[in-house]
This record gives structure tokens, sequence and C-alpha cells, in this order.
């Protein structure tokens, strides 16, 4: 530490204001940082100075940095410890802090404080010269006999310890080769005092009182170790656990600490830990796992960054629902009267709900299928979901897994990585605090696949029933038995559910509703809802029927009812502004009754005095206007088939069905076939099929001005509109051959007419999917007449009888039958455009 004696610290320090912790001179200190002065110090002085006198900075001691910026800086110690920061570690766990490495150098004085933000800087004198003592006087008065006691002490104590660790050989080795005017701080700092006494120390500016004030600390210390070896001698078994190398000193003897506040403190949170393992009923795997982990955390310095990686572990493992769980309360007519009044419509999927639940009521060890509910969005998967929760009498937890792309996010990461945690899963069972709740894994769908493993197949382990009573989260490093959960997951579409998941899940379609349906759950369930959430009453607020079926038609179009829910939430808003307008004018004209009155009939009258005269605001037409604006949706339908050469189709997407229009131009060219609209292979190779259909049996369909080809010469151009939407799937050919043979032969597609199916090149049409979601798409657009492949007569069946009713099926198995729905009068027909033949 001679070197020390040279050192010049800057007039100006940076200062790190410590709470716990004593930095002495000559000793080195770990220093957790997480306060905003200190973060911005580490940052701005210590992370981007690049010379050596950047790295020295004051810490000053006994004082907390404000966890704000904004707040006032405590009064500061007036004597510090200039340290020269050896190491800086940052983490963002459990939050955001850095750990660093001090070495202290020498005492300071802050003689004034120029500036608090963004960290404190101060002028400073510096206290220990150092060389002054080095010199001559070592052996003089009073000092000399001081100082040469102490450095006896010092010797005896380490002649005390074991000889054979190196650390203490190497200590004996620095005694001698140390100034002894470094002794008191250097040991100080070693040996086991408390904070205040290392305060002492400190301020003990005057070398005579420093050696007077350390002196008796070191006293003691060895009086400890002497009783230590005593007792030491009487239980010879109790050898291992003397040497305990604590907080960055040499020296041993927990259970004969002298520091007693400190100690108290961490042994009551140890024991308070060690009382939760017990209390956590935990299975022996893991309670094994967490003993061991208690006591390696016993050892650990507490300045240790694993000390509070361990610390959150032991956490984690105690609070998780090992063994806690909630006892079912099923009772199947209830849970079908649940069911019932919290969802209109969607009978198949209840019916299916209510059998699963009775097969968990008979055999409760039920290792069954996952269910799987596939819809668009906003139909009321997850609200099912939870209302299964409530049946069952079970906590509930909704998991999102869109855009899940990291095995780690299902089963956590180990714990050697600095912010390590568990899994969803895991972190949703310490949420509910029991181990059996409802876990509605969202969105099945949408996971992700990354370099960082397949989440999927983590997901397998969980929801296999063979393999999930074993469940190891990396984090926990112990299976958790998940064989009590019960998952459910949703999905858009199972096309992108990876056919592995798909495989252990029993999928439930849940289709988009009919208008009639909607305005069903909008007068059952929304707008009571929302009259709920907006602090309105019926009395305030009424929205007819007629009003529903408008913001159904011409401000929404959705297969599910989510949209709608948000309309009428905008309308209460709206009306909320209002009702509150009124009240205030009343509550001006009449104070005391509205406060005094707590009687409800009393009330009542109140509120007809303070509403304005027009209570309840009915919403009609022109209200719905205002409030939402001009419609949003126009029905366009028939506007867009007044010319050849557009027909209408169906198209299925993950949110419902569409209607899609086709549209087709020609020109003179050289037989070029362009397509626009996004379009994947499948659907550009269903437009080439179709051409080809036609040219092949141009002679039965359309007009011909002599030659055998009615695209010689012509170019032809089809458009798929919605260019943003990618649209692939063979569904569409039966659309592109009749808007082709419109166009070809100048005639007009029916305007309430719109079709689906696959087509083959000899003229069939071939059964499609989505037929339920579709035709409830073209009965929201008004259709009359629906085009379908005649094998998917059967689908019809899922269809509502009053939807069946309003339309016009025509089961085609040819495209003959297909092309003369779609015109009236049949096709061909013997009308033939003039200006159109001419064109050919
Ligand atoms: P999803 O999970 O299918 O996207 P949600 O379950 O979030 O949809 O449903 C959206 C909203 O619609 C919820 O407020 C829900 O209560 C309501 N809802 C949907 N379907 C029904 C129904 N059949 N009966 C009553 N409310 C419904």
């Amino acid at each position: 530490m001679s070197s020390n004696s040279g050192i010049q610290i800057p007039s100006r320090l940076p200062l790190l204001c410590t709470h716990d912790g004593v930095l002495l001179p000559g000793s080195t200190m770990r220093i957790s940082v997480d306060t905003a002065r200190n973060m911005q110090l580490v940052k701005s002085r210590l992370l981007k100075g690049t010379s050596l006198k950047s790295t020295i900075i004051g810490v000053i001691p006994n004082t907390r940095d404000p966890e704000h910026d904004s707040e006032e800086l405590p009064s500061l110690h007036s004597i510090g410890t200039a340290g020269l920061a050896v190491q800086v570690v940052g983490s963002n766990w459990p939050k955001p802090h850095y750990t660093l490495l001090i070495t202290g150098l020498c005492r300071f004085r802050v003689t004034q404080l120029l500036r608090e933000r963004p960290f404190p800087v101060a002028e400073v004198e510096q206290l220990d010269k150092l060389e002054q003592y080095t010199e001559g006087d070592r052996a003089d008065g009073e000092l000399g006999e001081l100082s040469q006691r102490f450095y006896q002490a010092a010797v005896q104590l380490v002649g005390m310890l074991d000889m054979s660790v190196p650390v203490v050989a190497k200590l004996r080795r620095l005694l001698d080769s140390l100034p002894r005017e470094t002794l008191p701080d250097v040991l100080a700092a070693m040996i086991r005092t408390s904070n205040k006494e290392k305060l002492q120390v400190l301020n003990a500016v005057d070398l005579e009182e420093r050696f007077k004030k350390a002196l008796p600390l070191l006293t003691r210390q060895i009086e400890g170790l002497k009783l230590l070896q005593k007792t030491r001698k009487l239980r010879p078994d109790d050898d291992k656990r003397v040497l305990a190398i604590r907080k960055g000193g040499v020296f041993p003897g927990r259970q004969f600490s002298l520091d007693e506040e400190e100690e108290d403190e961490d042994g009551d949170d140890m024991a308070m830990l060690e009382k939760k393992v017990k209390a956590a009923a935990m299975p022996e795997a893991a309670l094994r796992v967490c003993v061991k982990e208690l006591k390696r955390l016993k050892k650990m310095p507490q300045s240790m960054p694993e000390y509070a990686l361990t610390r959150n572990y032991l956490e984690m493992m105690v609070e998780l629902p090992w063994s806690k769980s909630t006892t079912d309360c099923l009772d199947i007519p209830a849970a079908r009267v649940l069911l019932d009044n919290d969802h209109y419509a969607m009978e198949k999927l209840k019916r299916r709900v209510l059998e699963y639940l009775a097969v968990r009521q008979l055999k409760s060890t039920l290792k069954g299928p996952i269910l799987c509910f596939v819809g668009p969005p906003g139909v009321g998967k997850t609200s099912v979901g939870r209302s299964i929760a409530r049946t069952l009498g079970r906590e509930f937890h909704r998991i999102a897994l869109g855009g899940v792309c990291d095995q780690s996010d299902i089963r956590g990461h180990r714990r050697t990585y600095v912010g390590s945690m568990p899994g969803r899963i895991i972190n949703g069972l310490k949420t509910v605090g029991v181990n059996n709740p409802v876990f509605l894994l969202d969105e099945v769908d949408k996971l992700g696949k990354s370099l960082q493993g397949d989440p999927a197949a983590a997901l397998l382990e969980v929801l296999d029933p063979e393999q999930n009573h074993s469940f190891t989260d990396h984090y926990l490093n112990v299976p958790f038995d998940l064989s009590q959960v019960l998952f459910i997951a949703t999905a858009n579409t199972t096309a992108t559910i990876p056919p592995a998941l798909l495989d252990r899940m029993e999928v439930l379609q849940v289709p988009g509703y009919t208008q009639e349906e909607k305005v069903e759950i909008a007068h059952r369930h929304l707008i009571p809802h929302q009259l709920e959430q907006h602090g309105l009453t019926p009395q305030q607020l009424q929205i007819p029927q007629d009003t529903t079926k408008e913001i159904i038609s011409k401000y929404t179009r959705e297969a599910g009812v989510r949209s709608l829910e948000r309309k009428i939430g905008a309308i209460c808003r709206a009306v909320a502004v209002k009702v509150a307008e009124g009240h205030k004018v009343s509550r001006a004209e009449s104070p005391t009754e509205q406060h005094e009155d707590q009687n409800t009939e009393n009330k009542e009258e109140d509120s007809g005095i303070a509403s304005p005269p027009e209570m309840p605001i009915v919403i009609d037409h022109i209200a719905l206007k205002d409030i939402l604006g001009p419609p949003v949706f126009e029905m366009e339908v028939s506007e867009r088939l007044t010319l050849p050469g557009v027909a209408i189709g169906l198209a299925w997407t993950p949110m419902g069905g569409e209607i899609m229009f086709v549209e087709a131009s020609r020109m003179e060219g050289d037989g070029q076939l362009t397509l626009t609209g996004q379009l994947g292979d499948v659907m550009k190779e269903s437009a080439r099929l179709a051409i080809s259909w036609l040219r092949s049996n141009a002679k039965t369909y359309l007009p011909t001005n002599g030659s055998a080809d009615p695209l010689e010469g012509t170019d032809i151009h089809l458009h798929f509109p919605a260019g943003a939407v990618t649209k692939d799937g063979p569904s569409a050919g039966v659309t592109i051959v009749t808007c082709l043979a419109s166009l070809l032969s100048g005639r007009l597609v029916r305007s309430d007419v719109a079709m689906t199916g696959e087509i083959t090149l000899r003229g069939l049409v071939l059964p499609v999917g989505g037929i339920k979601d579709k035709v409830l798409a073209a009965h929201r657009a008004n259709l009359k007449r629906v085009i379908i492949p005649k094998r998917n007569e059967k689908d019809l069946e899922e269809i509502p009888a009053h939807v069946r009713a309003d339309l016009d099926f025509v089961f085609a198995s040819t495209l003959d039958e297909v092309l003369n729905a779609a015109f009236d009068g049949g096709f061909p027909a013997a009308v033939s455009h003039p200006q159109v033949v001419s064109k050919l």
C-alpha cells in the first residue's frame, strides 16, 4: 500500500453515496448501485471515462441516495474515502443495477458541494498524506507505541489462524510490508466490525485517534477467536464451521459474531426463508435442492451477485403452489345455466364443453385431449374459457402465446444466465397460487420459431398428459406436476398450429355470428355490460334493435362482436358526457338534496330532476350518425356489378368469411394473362385453369367471331381487389370462370349471387372448406343466391335455419350448373353484344 503515498486525488470528485458498508482506505469492497444518482455516476463517469483519474470517485458512507433524481439530496457525511473503481458489473436482475468493486485510496473531506444532479460533485480536501508518517518518526512518542502495540496484536491475530490457508500466509507477509499507519484501516476492514465502528475509524482523521479506535476492535476479535478455539477443542466435529470466510474478510465465526445488529437481521431472514421452505410442502426432490441452496446461501457474502440469484430462486421455490389446490365444485346443471347465461348461441360449443366437464366429474384423473377453440377474433373463445373456470370453481389464467418464438418463454432460462427466470407456465402458477387452475393458452396458432428453439416443442411437453406430471422448467431444474392443470387453447386457424401440437388437441370450431345472433348478443350481454362499465343505467340510455342492426351492418364488418362492443362503448361515452352535464346543472340547482338523500326512491326522483328533459337518451339513426360519424361500410355490391367482367366469390380468412370481388378486363395483345391483388400460387393456378377451360369450351359457351379461340389477339387482366390482403386457395375457381365468362360474353353476372368452389380442367366443381363462415358472409352482405359445390351440401346443417331460409342455395357439380345459376336466363343465352364481338 506504500504506493498510496504518492497518490494525489483530484480536487473535485464525483460522489457515490452508500448506505450499507463503509469503505476504508486500503481495503476493497463491493458496492451495489441502484439509485438514480449513483447509476448516473456509473454510466457517465465510470463507463465513459478513459483516464485513470476518471475512475477515482468519492465514496460517502452512511447516506442513502434518494431513489428519484428529482428528490433532494440528504445532507452528506463530511468525510469519505476516495476510491478507485476496479470493476463495474451491470445486471438487470432483479432490477437494473451495477456492482462496483472499489479499492479505497485515502480519506477526504467535502469542502463544498458543487452540484447535485445528475450526480453530486464536490470540492474536496485530501486528508491522508501518507508519506509524512512513513519517514522517521515511526517509533516516536505515544503514536509509535500505539502503532507497535497494534502491529503486535495484528501479528497475534494472524498467528491464531491456519497458516496453511494461502490467504492467511499472504496476510502475514502483508503485515510486515505495509506501513504501520495503514494498519488500522486495513485491519478494521477485515475483522468483524459493525458499520458504526468502521465509521468511527473513518472519522478518526488524526492517526493517533485512529489507532485508539481500532485497537479495541482488534483485541475483541482476538478474544473471540480464543473463545472459539477453546470450544473447538471441546467439539472437534465443528471444525468445518469455523473458517467461514465472510464479507470479504478472512475471519471466522458466525456463531461468535460480535456484530450484533447486522447479523441478527441476516439470521432472521435466513430463518424465515428456512421456515418457508419447510412450510411449502414441496416434493422431496425439490426440498433437497432447496436445502442445498439454502446452505450455500448462508455461506455466501451478500455482495456476491450470486447471492441475489440464489435468493430469488429460493423465494420462487417457496412461493410455488406445490401442493395447494382448490376443490372443484362441479355441478352439471349449474354449469349449463352458467354457460347459457354468459353466452348466447354457440350451442355446439357449449354442448361439447358440458360433455367434457361431465366426463371430468365422473373421472377426476382425466387424461383426455386438450380443448382447442378455433374461430375468428371476438367470438367469445376467451370468455368461454373463463366461464369454464368459473363453473369448476377454479382459478383462471391466460397465457398469450402470440409471437412467442423462444422456447425459454415456455420452459424458462437456465439459472446460469444473469436475469434468468422461469417460463410462463411456472410464472402463471406462481401468480394464481394453486396447482389446478384453468390455463388458457391464447393464440397457439401464432407461435413463432427462431434460433432459440421451437416453443411448440416445449408446449408439447406441457400439454402431453403422459409427460406433464413431471414438467421440468429450466429455471427450477426440478420437476413440477402439471397434471392437475386444465389447459384450454384458442386459435384463429388450425392451418398454422404445428401438427404435433394439433394432434394433442380436440379442435372445436367457433364460427362467426349471424346478424340476428349479434343483435341478441348485443342486447343480452354487450349493452348491459357497457352500460355498467360507463356508470349508466337503462333509464338513461336506450339503444333500440334497429340501431343495433345499423351499427352491425354499417359500422362493423366482422365475424365476432368485438368492434360491435367498441362501438357500443363509444355511444356510452358520448351519452355519459350528456348525463354528467345534466347532473352538474341540477346539482347547482339543488345541492342539498343531491348529497343528503341516501334512500333509493329519492335518488330516482333526483335523477329525474338531474336528467335533462330528454332522458332516457334513445339512440336513433341521426344520433348514431352524430356519435359514430358517417357509415364506414356501405353495401356497394349492386353498384360494382354494373359492368360485365365482375363476379362475387366467397373467401374464408382467419377473421371469418368474407365476400370477395373478382374483376377482369381485356385489351388487345398477344394472349397474355396478368394477375394482380397479392395472390398465392394456388390462386394463380386456378386462374390459368379457368382460362384453359373457357378456351376449350368456347364453342359451347361463348360467341365467336369465326376464330376458334376467343382469346386470340387479347390480353386478359384479372384483379382481386383489397390488394393489401394475401389471397390463396383453390375456392375462387368457379368465381374466376364466371367472371371471365361474363367478360367474354359481355353479359352481366346476377348482382345477388355469390359462389365458391374448386374447379378441375374437365369442368367439375370440387368441395371446399369454411362453408358456414362463407355463407354467413354472403348473408351479411345481403346476397340472395349462393352457389356451392354439391358435395358441400351436408355442411349447411350447421347454418341457422333463418339464414338458410333467407338464401337460395344452388348445389353445383359442374361448371355448367354454376354458369347457369350465375346469369339471368341461364348460360349461354342467345344474347350477344355487338361491340364485344367486334373486338374479338
Ligand atoms: P375471442 O377470445 O374469441 O377473441 P373474446 O372471448 O375476447 O373473443 O370475446 C370478445 C367479447 O365478446 C367479450 O366481451 C365476450 O363477452 C363477448 N362475446 C362474444 N361472444 C359472445 C356470446 N356468444 N355471448 C355473449 N358475449 C359474447
